[in-house]
This record gives structure tokens, sequence and C-alpha cells, in this order.
């Protein structure tokens, strides 16, 4: 069979640990034999980014805002264990967050549904997409701890010295207080990301704030997103989707209830929460994609959202056979070469990646599966190595 061309390039980000074993295995296995493809390689393995300084993951960002996809293998973001590990130069900041800075993207993690494998929420049966405003809030506070009687405030200086200053608290005792702050120009960006990526999947949008409480802190996220939709309101019409804005604990309620099926504008914090919530309801970390998209819906970065799976490399450095899952990390390609698909139009390329897509889950539903999912399934499901669930997939996208 004559390869599938690609007219435009893919940048390629590579990791570490198990999850860079298994990234090989795709783009060797299942990727390059059959698709022409121009990958623009960066190693982001923590040795090469030693190496460069950290210099090769701005490089690699730069070049996705150039070509417009890029497909990232989980990276070790360093602890002071692992400059110890790997005698590090310094303690660099997560590949992901630098990348994230430069294309001022927003994530959206996402399930992947299969109908074999039990869920602990049993009647979430369509995807709940988080998109989590990854900037500010608590991330980026000061707090102080307070040990004796005294007054707390907040104040804003202006370039001229105006000053405007309000009390927190007035302590009789010991106690403790924080500050934190987001800009308007970040939340902009995060509510285009989120109706273009609606819009691109399909899905009603729902935003989560607190604003009874927080009546201008959390009301500045309802009121830029109220005035975004306003330029997206007639696509969603036609499209029959909808946006709403509700009280996070109304919308906490509603996930539990609802079966799923749609997208949920988090802050920060309750991205971070309610992400890792929403991947245990469905299952495991092995199902669960992540995609970074620019504003402008324009710029996508696909990836697994599991880390390096450091306690399957440690096996797999002493000859062990693992069972690791690559379900997220092949949906990360073929959520690429989609994308990259429908920037160029290339019909071809969009039926391959949908064509593995419906592999990977059909062969799940075979009861073929790694132990990850198969722990899940029941004592009686059985489990194949990674290697063997390789050469299944392998020998269904040849034929
Ligand atoms: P992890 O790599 O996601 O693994 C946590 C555990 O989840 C594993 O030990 C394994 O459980 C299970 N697991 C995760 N993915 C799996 C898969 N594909 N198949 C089967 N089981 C899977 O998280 P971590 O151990 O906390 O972090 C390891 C390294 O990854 C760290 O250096 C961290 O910095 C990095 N990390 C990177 C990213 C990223 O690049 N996006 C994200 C998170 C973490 P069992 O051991 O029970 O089998
Ligand atoms: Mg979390």
């Amino acid at each position: 069979m004559s390869k599938i061309s690609v007219k435009n390039p893919l940048v390629n980000m590579n990791g570490d640990e198990m999850a860079r074993v298994i990234w090989d295995k795709i783009q060797n296995e299942i990727i390059l034999p059959h698709i022409d493809l121009n990958l623009i390689n960066y190693d982001l393995s923590i040795k090469s980014r030693d190496e460069t300084n950290d210099k090769i993951t701005t490089e690699a960002a730069r070049q996705i805002n150039k070509v417009k996809v890029g497909v990232k293998c989980a990276t070790i973001t360093p602890d002071e264990k692992r400059v110890k590990e790997y005698k590090l130069k310094k303690k660099y900041p997560s590949p992901n967050g630098t990348i994230r800075n430069i294309l001022k993207g927003t994530i959206f993690r996402e399930p992947i549904i299969i109908n074999k494998i039990p869920k602990i929420v049993n009647h979430w049966n369509q995807p709940v997409i988080i998109a989590r405003h990854a900037f500010g809030d608590i991330y980026r506070s000061k707090e102080i701890s307070v040990k004796k009687k005294g007054k707390l405030t907040i104040c804003f200086e202006d370039e001229e010295g105006n000053k405007e200053e309000k009390l927190i608290h007035d302590f009789d005792s010991s106690g403790v207080g924080l500050a934190y702050f987001n800009v308007n120009d970040s939340i902009y960006d995060f509510a285009n990301s989120c109706f273009n990526y609606a819009l691109i999947r399909n899905l009603p949008l729902f935003l989560s704030t607190k604003n009874t409480i927080l009546q201008k802190y959390d009301e500045a996220f309802k009121e830029i997103f109220d005035e975004v939709y306003k330029k997206f309101q007639i696509r969603f019409e036609e499209n029959n989707l909808t946006y709403q804005h509700r009280l996070i604990d109304d919308m906490v309620a509603c996930l539990m209830k609802w079966s799923g099926g749609f997208l949920w504008a988090c802050k920060n914090y309750d991205g971070d929460v309610m992400s890792d919530l929403v991947a245990q309801g469905f299952g495991s970390l092995g199902l669960m994609s992540s995609v970074l998209q620019s504003p402008d819906g324009k710029i996508l970065k696909t990836e697994a959202a599991h880390g390096t799976v450091t306690s399957h490399y440690r096996q797999h450095q002493n000859g062990i056979q693992t069972s690791t899952n690559p379900i997220a990390s092949i949906f990360a390609w073929s959520k690429a070469l989609k994308h990259r698909g429908e920037l160029d139009s290339n019909l071809d390329l969009n039926k391959f990646a949908q064509n593995l897509e419906t592999i990977c889950i059909n062969t799940l539903n075979e009861g073929y599966m790694t132990k990850d999912l198969a722990l899940m399934c029941g004592p009686e499901q059985k489990w194949v190595t990674t290697n063997e669930f390789f050469e299944i997939i392998k020998h269904k996208v040849e034929n």
C-alpha cells in the first residue's frame, strides 16, 4: 500500500522513561510505515533539556507556533530527587508550562470512553472535557502568617502613586492571610480557546465560578465570557450549542447527575481538582488525553495526560516485560494528525487517524488490553504485555 503523503510538517517532541519507549514504538511501528510525514523532532528528554539549558523546550514551542501542530511525549518535571538522579545543572521547570506560556493556550483534558471498561461513575457515557484556566489565582498568590494582633490590608498603587487600600481583617490573635490576582488578557484568551474548542468538538460549554461571593474577581470571568460569547453566539446557535455560566457548586452537582457530553471551563484551582476527579470517575489515567489549544483555535499540541510511568520503566530497565497502556499516547498522535489533516484539507490523513482510533477502541472492546484496564474489568479479565498490545494494533493498522 502506498503511504499517505502530508504536505506540511508536524512538531514531534520526544520525552522520558516508559512514555518514551512507547513513543518510539508508536512512531516507528504505527505511524511512519503508513504516512510520509515531515517530522520536526525535538528531544525534550531531561538529558537533552539539561544539555541545552532547556533552550530546546523554547525552540520546540516556537516551532509549534509556526507549523501549528505538535505532539508531545510525557517528560520528567525534575524535583530534588531527579536533579540528583540525572546530575542536572538545575531544577528545570515543567516543559508543559514553558510551552503553554509561549502558545498562550488552554489545556483540555478528555477521557477516551470504552464501553467494555467499567467506569466508577457508571452513567458517564459521554466525555466530560475539562478546560483549566492555567494562570494566576492561588498558583501565583502570596501568603502571610500572622503571628500577633494587627491589621491585614490589600493595596493597589498606580503609576502615579495613587493608592486604593482595603482592610482584609483586624486580627485579635494569630492566623493566616492570602492575596491573589488574575489578568483580563489571560481570561480573554481562555474564553476564546473555550468557545473555539466547543465549536470544534460540537459540545455545549459551561463556565463555573463563585461570583455570588467574589462579586468582582469571579464576576470578571463571567463578564469576559459573556462578552466573548457575543462573537460566537451565531455559530453556537447554528450548531444547536449552548453556553451557560453556573455556580461551581451547582456545576459539581450537575456533573454527578448528568451523563457527560459537555465542555467545562474551570478556574485554575477548580480545573486542577476537577480534572483528577473526572479522570478517576471515567477510569484510568491511561485513557485520558490532553490537548493545548491556542485562543484562535488554530494551534494544537496534543499529549497523553499521564506521566512517564517511572514504575514501569524500572521494570523495563531490568528486562521485565511491562503492561503499559499506550492508548492515550496513540490518541495524542491521532489527534495531532487529524488537526494537520484539517488544516491541510488532507482527507486521507484524517481517515487514517480516525481509523487508528477506531482500531484502538475495538481492540479494547474485544478484550485485548493492558493490565491497568484489566484490573478495572475484574479478576476474569486477561491482559497482554506492552509489546503484545502493539503487535495487535500494528497488525490491524496494516490490514
Ligand atoms: P505517572 O507517570 O502518570 O504514573 C503514575 C501511575 O499511574 C503509574 O505508576 C501507573 O500505576 C499508572 N499509570 C500512568 N500511566 C499509565 C499507563 N499509560 N499505563 C499503565 N499505568 C499507568 O505519574 P508519576 O509517577 O506521578 O510521574 C512520573 C513522572 O512523570 C514524573 O517525573 C513527573 O514529573 C512526570 N509527569 C509528566 C507529565 C507530562 O509530561 N505531561 C505529567 C505527569 C507527570 P502502577 O505503577 O500502579 O502500574
Ligand atoms: Mg491535580
